[in-house]
């Protein structure tokens, strides 16, 4: 008799980073993913949303289960609390512990693969694996794993990454073909990595991602989407949607993981952001502060300037030189900060942030507390009636203040005030009565940006087919995962209840 293997794992959590709902929508309308169009309409379904403001945020928020205001990671590169300087962080660098230990310690058996944004920063029960074949990494090191060596045997067994270089930044997407085609083998290379993972082990919980369709959705969306300002009609009739062609190889692969883990697990099939068109005021931000203030915009066109040479670099050069760049542009522009009431600090470009010289807080601060909120409310006010000088529409469809909405110990490691950006056209040129016209060089690699409305799909034994009548907070998924694997002491929501009614 022919032995088949038969997967005991209990949980399966599959991200498919980035995946855009209204693309899934119109693909599973058309058939092309059918996979897809099983879980959505079989399982339970519901949305999710990232931290207001703060897509980078995502993940740290996700594996802690706590809210930025609690754990403090807001992008790669953060104002050193107490300084007006920026510091690159670690990967694995966050105030609360990623919920990996926690289960490990409670005896649950885990492998936890390729989460963006993470490290391995110490034992965990089973096998966790970091940019093995991911590619948001905030370095490109090599691959990590615990245990050490398993990452080099994954390697060995299933091949290394065949999107090694052509990457985030610089390049574009003029060599689009190949980049399609390396993720479409990255694609293939990790299914039968989780195939093997799931047939050859038993684990109480498996915490993947496929990364794919976020690096396809960033550097191909102007191929995509025939309204982009970059649209290239040429292009897009020789290579067709290298984005349609990434989620249908997503949805065959996600079949293969099902088949491989059998039909008595419960599965989790998220996707922690959207996809849409780039269209960003991130260059304008400190230039129109500036203006606001009556202060000079030279050391910003400098570091303009620096920084439009840098985005040329091809992304190997710029990983080995990323902490030149930070310190060089923190020589530029740290002691320029402590003479203003408010500055942008670093952020990413689908963003934008700004930190408020807070009497106190800052060793130089100018504002007082007592006026924090309205200054705040004063220059949100300021940024809101700046326009895009091609369209006439306000540049920015809000402004956050980030006491309002991330509660917690550590929201002042966090920036003041968050930009929500109107994406609706290229912003090259911003003006307003108090600002005058400031003009930006739009940055050549990433025409796709993140949307903040993210989407989950549950299916298991006892899971209802229905949708969630809620919008599920990050922070609800390490709850919902220690319930269902029996983790103690974990607090917070969990939408348990929707899944089994108790
Ligand atoms: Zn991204």
């Amino acid at each position: 008799v022919k032995e088949v293997a038969v997967s005991r794992t209990k949980v399966l959590f599959l991200a498919l980073d980035a995946i855009e709902k209204d693309l899934v929508r119109a693909w599973t309308d058309d058939g092309s993913l059918p996979t897809l169009k099983m879980l959505l309409g079989r399982g339970l379904r519901g949305s999710t949303f990232v931290p207001q403001g703060l897509s980078v945020a995502v993940w740290h928020t996700l594996f802690t289960g706590c809210t930025p205001g609690e754990h403090g990671r807001y992008y790669y590169d953060q104002l050193v609390p107490g300084t007006y300087k920026t510091r690159i962080m670690r990967p694995g660098e966050v105030a609360r512990e990623p919920f990996w230990f926690d289960f490990s310690r409670a005896g649950v058996r885990l492998a936890v693969i390729d989460i963006p944004k993470t490290d391995v920063t110490g034992a965990v029960n089973g096998l966790h694996l970091v940019d093995w074949a991911s590619h948001d990494p905030d370095f490109r090191e090599r691959p990590r794993s615990w245990p050490q060596g398993a990452a080099d045997e994954a390697t060995l067994r299933f091949g290394g990454d065949p999107v090694a270089a052509n990457d985030f930044g610089g390049r574009g997407p003029s060599d689009a073909t190949s980049f399609r085609d390396g993720l479409l083998r990255n694609i293939e290379r990790r299914t039968r990595f989780y195939e093997a993972l799931l047939t050859e082990q038993d684990w109480d919980l498996v915490f993947g991602s496929f990364d794919d369709g976020h690096q396809v959705g960033h550097l191909c969306w102007s191929i995509h989407d025939p309204n982009h300002a970059r649209h290239d009609p040429a292009l897009a009739a020789a290579i067709g949607d290298p984005i349609k062609d990434v989620y249908i190889a997503l949805d065959r692969a996600v079949g293969r993981v099902l088949a491989a883990v059998g039909p008595e697990a419960l599965v989790f099939a998220y996707s922690s952001t959207g996809m849409g068109t780039s269209n960003t005021g991130y260059g304008l931000l400190d230039p129109i502060l500036c203006r606001l203030q009556g202060v000079s915009e030279r050391r910003g066109r400098l570091h303009a300037a620096v920084k439009a040479r840098w985005d040329k670099l091809p992304r190997t050069i710029q990983e080995r030189f990323n902490r030149l760049k930070s310190t060089s542009r923190e020589a530029i522009l740290a002691s320029g900060r402590a003479t203003r009431d408010c500055f942008a600090i670093p952020m990413n470009d689908d963003g934008g942030a700004i930190r408020i010289n807070l009497i106190g807080r800052e060793p130089l601060g100018r504002v007082r507390p007592e006026d924090y909120d309205r200054f705040c409310d004063d220059l949100a006010n300021d940024l809101m009636s700046v326009v895009n000088a091609e369209t006439g529409a306000p540049i920015l469809r809000g402004v956050i203040k980030s006491r309002d909405v991330h509660a917690g110990a550590r929201v002042d490691d966090l920036p003041d005030l968050l930009m929500d950006w109107n994406a609706e056209a290229p912003i090259r040129a911003a003006t307003s009565p108090k600002v005058g016209v400031v003009h930006q060089t739009l940055s050549p690699s990433r025409t796709g940006r993140h949307l903040p409305e993210g989407w989950l799909a549950v299916i298991g034994p006892g899971v209802p087919t229905g949708t969630l009548n809620r919008v599920v907070p990050i922070t609800d998924f390490v709850p919902t995962l220690a319930r269902a694997l029996g983790v103690p002491g974990t607090t917070g929501g969990s939408f348990m209840r929707e899944l089994f009614g108790h």
